[in-house]
């Protein structure tokens, strides 16, 4: 698309909960823009990367995330003072068994947060911080465009850290290749690991159903989205399922100055082209297939847009 060029921009796909068919979405855009554009994806919900899933990513690298430190204590050094326990906040540190071979306190390393204030504390030089290896992340090729995704290991807490750095490569791949779009799928809710997946985004699109709680989740992830001034976008799932709702939705955007770019129609062909690893989009012409085109060609107006 030589001449109408976007430079490139970076779109994220947000949810104010999860089960909005976000992943179906965004699946379905990387499709459509991939047949325009260069496309570099970012799937940053790293607590569970469905993305993955649809695309059928082939791994080309696979590196370690570290995450925090934790306290380790050495038993053969401690004394078993308490001088760690009295000091811990956290709770993290346990008093050892009176078995006098194994006297020696010990840490949890799921309740430690890796203050250091034991380390400093102790007088025997018992203590040292290590940090843990938190997850792993990956750069895959996929049908339309290079993936990055990762996944963070059970218990771990660092999921902002490892969607910046998830993000980060894509969009350090997509400078150096001329890539047009780096497209996020962001983890869906609220909370530290969305406003990682919207910092920097050029504009969002919000996936929600036309649910009980549809203008509610809006709401939620509007407020993040809007701290960081990124311009939203709403494209209303399953529209069909209950108009009256979509129509609240509607009106609520209209109320906020924000497009609906999509409606989207409830279609069983998206549940099949999931279990086939497909976009639906690359399965069927339908009605819902349709819609996604109409919403990518609304999208990308607002991005070609947003650059005048
Ligand atoms: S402060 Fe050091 S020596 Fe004292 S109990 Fe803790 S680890 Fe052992
Ligand atoms: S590093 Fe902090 S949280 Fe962890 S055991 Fe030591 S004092 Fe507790």
């Amino acid at each position: 698309m030589s001449d109408e060029a976007m430079g490139m921009k970076q779109l994220v796909v947000l949810s104010g909960k999860g089960g909005t068919g976000k992943t179906t979405v965004t699946a379905a855009l990387a499709h459509l823009a991939s047949q325009e554009l260069s496309v570099i994806m970012a799937d940053a919900d790293v607590d569970a990367s469905n993305l993955e899933l649809v695309l059928d990513p082939v791994r080309q690298e696979e590196h370690d995330f570290m995450g925090g430190q934790i306290a380790i204590i050495d038993p053969a050094r401690c004394t078993a003072c308490g001088a760690c326990e009295a000091v811990c906040r956290f709770d993290a540190v346990h008093r050892p068994s009176e078995t006098p071979s194994t006297y020696a306190y010990r840490v949890d390393p799921l309740a430690c947060e890796g203050c250091a204030s034991c380390f400093y504390q102790c007088p025997e030089d018992a203590i040292r911080m290590e940090e843990q290896q938190a997850g792993r992340w990956f750069r895959s090729t996929t049908r339309f465009g290079m993936l990055f995704h990762a996944h963070l290991f059970a218990g771990q807490e660092n999921s902002g850290k490892l969607v910046t750095l998830v993000k980060q490569q894509a969009r350090l791949l997509g400078l150096d290749t001329g890539a047009e779009l780096v497209l996020v799928d962001g983890p869906p809710g609220i909370g530290c690991p969305v406003i990682s997946a919207s910092a920097g985004a050029d504009m969002a699109l919000l996936v929600v159903e036309p649910t009980v709680s549809g203008v509610h989740d809006l709401e939620r992830v509007l407020g993040t989205t809007d701290h960081f001034g990124v311009p939203a976008l709403v494209a209303i799932n399953k529209a069909d399922l209950n108009p009256a709702r979509s129509e609240e939705i509607v009106a609520f955007c209209a109320r906020r100055s924000i497009a609906v770019v999509g409606r989207i129609p409830y279609d069983t062909a998206v549940t099949e082209a999931m279990v086939q690893g497909q976009p639906v989009t690359a399965v069927t012409a339908g009605a819902v297939t349709e819609a996604l085109r109409e919403t990518w060609t609304r999208i990308k107006e607002h991005l070609l847009n947003s650059l005048q």
